[in-house]
């Protein structure tokens, strides 16, 4: 494939002229009067999207941007990866939509996904196809566990995100998008997550002992505890949406030991963390725990073409033949994509590169730390989280990192933000980003702090990474 030049021949982007230019107006105003209201990443990235390449997008005005975006953690490989396009390429001229018989490319896309799985898990897991989108597969899981359990309540974690169906909405912290909708799946029970820099319990963190944890303990062992034995219990491990918050390794393995006691099938929630962004295939290799089922969607393929799976433990198998169906389970495209995928990880170690290019961004963006609005830095891989937060009182500061991520934009940096009132800048590079595209996107994101937060006073800190990222609490 031949790369658009502007995309060859720099590491730098290119801005032009305030944004969004007129072209990209005159698209976004068309949006604005015929899709829905509920749309969202235009509303703070005022762009319309012409083309891209790598870890570049341009949009219709011939302005260039790096993308620590990637269509919200799809894009693993970056835009377009040439031997993925051929891979697809190939696939569509052969057979594209195949429900869910079994075909020559799903089965490689299927051995490709076990041979990923921990060597003693291989045998254990099952898959099952779901509709093409996270939700949908973390409503499966869900189904899943209640047939096999027989049981009705759901545990999940505050500030965890699942997807926006009515059931992985059910399991979402996110109040906002469940209030105006009554009659939600009822039964789900929110316990606090080990966010320890805001502590749920209000505690400070040196005098935590994961309280967190110990309070989810009592309330599944006590008989007066009002709660009946739950079918699942759901858990990101680093929740994303919620602002990259890395669960304590401690946390997640008592609740691994508890859900094991209690014979409650664990569910961990892999969509955005899965197939590589936090440097292992998934999050919960670096946590030495074996989850009953894993939810996996977003980069499955690669590239964006759309597919969902569960892996769950053969003994939870007891639901019967159409439990969960789906028109869309079949996508030949992404199986075909998504097997090349493994094996580009395998041939240029791209989860070296995850870590390598991890500790880049913690080792440039430590600094940050030393401005007086800087909450914290933390990531896992190449999933990284900039908290903002008032200095006075501590409040998350939702407009400024908003202002941040315009700001950013008008230097030619795609960002995301997320977490509590949307405080917290969030990077999310493609897989196989260069150490060059890393630091030029952390020159822009330090210029781009400076100015909307001014300039660091303090000295001596470290970020904090990986599963403890949390510090020891
Ligand atoms: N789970 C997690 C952890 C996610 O981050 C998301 C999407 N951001 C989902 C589920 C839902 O995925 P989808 O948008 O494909 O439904």
């Amino acid at each position: 494939m031949i790369l658009p030049d502007w995309a060859a021949i720099s590491i730098y982007p290119r801005v032009y002229g305030d944004l969004p230019g007129r072209r990209s107006a005159t698209l976004l105003e068309r949006q604005h009067r015929r899709e829905s209201n509920a749309r969202t990443y235009p509303r703070h990235l005022p762009i319309a999207i012409a083309n891209a390449s790598g870890s570049f997008v341009r949009d219709v005005d011939g302005n260039v941007f790096i993308d620590f975006l990637m269509g919200a953690g799809v894009l693993s490989l970056g835009h377009n990866h040439p031997e993925l396009v051929q891979a697809v390429t190939r696939q569509l001229s052969q057979f594209t939509h195949g429900l869910d018989f079994p075909t020559p490319a799903k089965d490689a896309f299927i051995e490709a996904q076990l041979s990923m799985l921990p060597e003693p898990m291989r045998d254990r897991m099952k898959l099952h196809f779901c509709g093409p989108t996270g939700a949908n597969a973390v409503d499966a899981a869900i189904k899943l566990c209640k047939t096999a359990t027989g049981r009705g309540d759901i545990v999940s974690f505050q500030g965890g995100f699942h997807g926006s169906s009515h059931a992985a909405m059910a399991v979402t912290g996110l109040v906002e998008q469940k209030e105006p909708v009554a009659n939600g799946m009822p039964g789900v029970h929110f316990f606090p997550y080990s966010y320890c820099s805001r502590c749920p319990l209000g505690l400070a963190p040196d005098t935590c002992a994961i309280n967190c944890v110990n309070y989810l303990e009592r309330s599944l062992s006590d008989a007066n505890g009002g709660l009946a034995l739950p079918a699942a219990v759901i858990l990101e491990l680093v929740q994303g949406e919620g602002g990259v918050v890395p669960a304590r390794k401690e946390f997640v393995g008592r609740i691994r030991a508890l859900t094991r006691e209690l014979d409650i099938p664990l569910i961990v929630d892999e969509v955005q963390t899965g197939c590589g962004r936090v440097g292992t295939w998934f999050a919960f290799e670096q946590y030495d725990i074996e989850p009953d089922v894993i939810v996996a969607s977003k980069a499955l393929s690669g590239i964006g073409a759309p597919v969902a799976v569960i892996f769950y433990d053969k003994r939870l198998d007891s639901w019967a033949p159409g439990a969960h169906t789906g028109t869309f389970r079949g996508n030949q495209l992404a199986f075909a994509a998504g097997a090349e995928t493994v094996n580009i990880f395998r041939r240029d170690n791209v989860l070296s590169n995850v870590r390598e290019r991890g500790e880049q961004i913690g080792d440039r963006l430590a600094k940050l730390q030393l401005n007086p609005w800087v909450r914290d830095v933390r990531g896992v891989g190449l999933m990284w989280g900039i908290e903002l937060a008032d200095p006075q009182d501590g409040r998350p500061a939702g407009a400024l990192a908003r202002k941040v991520q315009a700001r950013a934009l008008r230097r030619g940096l795609i960002l995301e933000v997320g977490g509590r009132d949307d405080c917290v800048i969030r990077l999310l590079p493609a897989l196989n980003v260069s150490a060059e595209i890393v630091d030029t996107a952390c020159s822009l994101i330090e210029e781009t702090i400076e100015e909307c937060c001014g300039s660091a006073t303090s000295s001596s800190w470290a970020p904090a990474r990986g599963p403890d990222a949390m510090g020891d609490g």
